[in-house]
């Protein structure tokens, strides 16, 4: 397991010396992928454009040191996250603890010993993967396999503000499944899993654009973030997901709607982010019209540009 965990692994060693780096490329060239940097300045470049899995870094450096470098390293959200081991001959505790306080993993001296310092690096390497794969668990809804409300907050946040610098407008989708409560009640829950599953993969067809994403957003809510995206091309967007779901053909004779099948209501939003929206008023809007399409008799579309006077105003008058 560990073995093939390391196999695609990335070690970025940065030392000055280059009997040191061949040395340490020797230890570790067979388990890993190596890169080198003779310079702290040439090792941050490479840190950024390569992304290695981990850092091996000299402290004795002129012109930059290593804990400068590391310092920088992680001031950078871009390689933040790298782990970096300091191998150095500065052995006093000041230094070690010195190195530890910039964020370093851990603290190699030298002369160093091979199982050593192959020992440490596979423990590091073993821990970065595995929070790695916390963070993208974390992200992801176990029961449909489609990125989670976090995410989506993550996203929706990241695409308004990136319309908003382009002003460009913004549209998302909020989905819910009618009725499901009674399809619950009437097939079991286990049948209700089967079918959000089965509406999860059918949602995402009609999306083409690799910047539109689809989330779980709640039980048997879901919710899509269409950027660069204005409110006519959104609303068909969200009909055609009405469209897949209804071809599913899930029965649901219990539905109380047209037709005795799971069939979904859409509230469509699009705004052109400006000082006086936020992510939050965007989504408040798609909520409300979800709620009109539910009380228009379910299985629709109902869709709305945001106007950052009238419905400022509205929410006003509303509370
Ligand atoms: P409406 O048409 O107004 O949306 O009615 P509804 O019954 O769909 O709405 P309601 O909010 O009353 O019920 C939602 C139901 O969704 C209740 C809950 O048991 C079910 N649900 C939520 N999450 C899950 C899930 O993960 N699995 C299953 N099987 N059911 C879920
Ligand atoms: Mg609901
Ligand atoms: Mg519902």
């Amino acid at each position: 397991m560990l073995t093939e965990v390391n196999k695609d692994k990335t070690v970025l060693i940065i030392d000055d010396s280059p009997i040191n780096i061949e040395h340490l490329a020797q230890v570790l060239k067979s388990d890993y992928g190596i890169k080198v940097a003779n310079s702290g300045e040439l090792g941050i470049e490479v840190a950024r454009s390569q992304r290695p899995d981990l850092i091996l870094l000299d402290i004795v450096m002129p012109n930059m040191d290593g804990y400068e470098v590391c310092r920088r390293l992680k001031a950078d959200d871009v390689t933040r996250k790298i782990p970096i081991i300091f191998i150095t001959t500065k052995n006093e505790i000041e230094d070690e603890t010195r190195g530890l306080s910039l964020g370093a993993v851990d603290y190699i001296t030298k002369p160093f010993r091979t199982p050593i310092v192959k020992a440490r690096v596979r423990t590091h390497i073993q821990l970065k993967h595995n929070s790695d794969l916390l963070e993208k668990l974390a992200l992801i809804d176990a029961l449909t396999n489609l990125p989670n409300r976090r995410r989506f907050e993550q996203i929706l946040k990241r695409e308004w503000a990136r319309c908003r610098r382009s002003q460009a407008s913004i549209s998302i989708i909020l989905i819910d499944i009618d009725h499901f409560k009674q399809f619950n009640d009437h097939y079991g829950h286990l049948a209700g899993d089967r079918c959000l599953s089965r509406v999860a993969r059918a949602l995402p067809i009609p999306l083409k654009r690799p910047a539109d994403s689809i989330f779980r957003y709640g039980g048997e809510e879901f919710i899509a973030v269409l950027p660069e995206t204005d409110h006519t091309v959104a609303v068909n967007l969200a009909e055609e997901m009405r469209a897949q779901v209804g071809k599913l053909l899930i029965p649901h004779t219990h539905s109380e709607t047209s037709h005795p099948y799971i069939s979904i209501s859409l509230g469509v939003a699009t705004a052109t982010p400006n000082a006086r929206s936020t992510p939050t008023t965007l989504v408040q809007l798609a909520d409300k019209l979800l709620y009109a399409a539910k009380n228009a008799g379910r299985n629709c579309v109902r869709g709305q540009v945001y106007n950052s006077d009238t419905d400022f105003y509205h929410k006003t008058a509303d509370a």
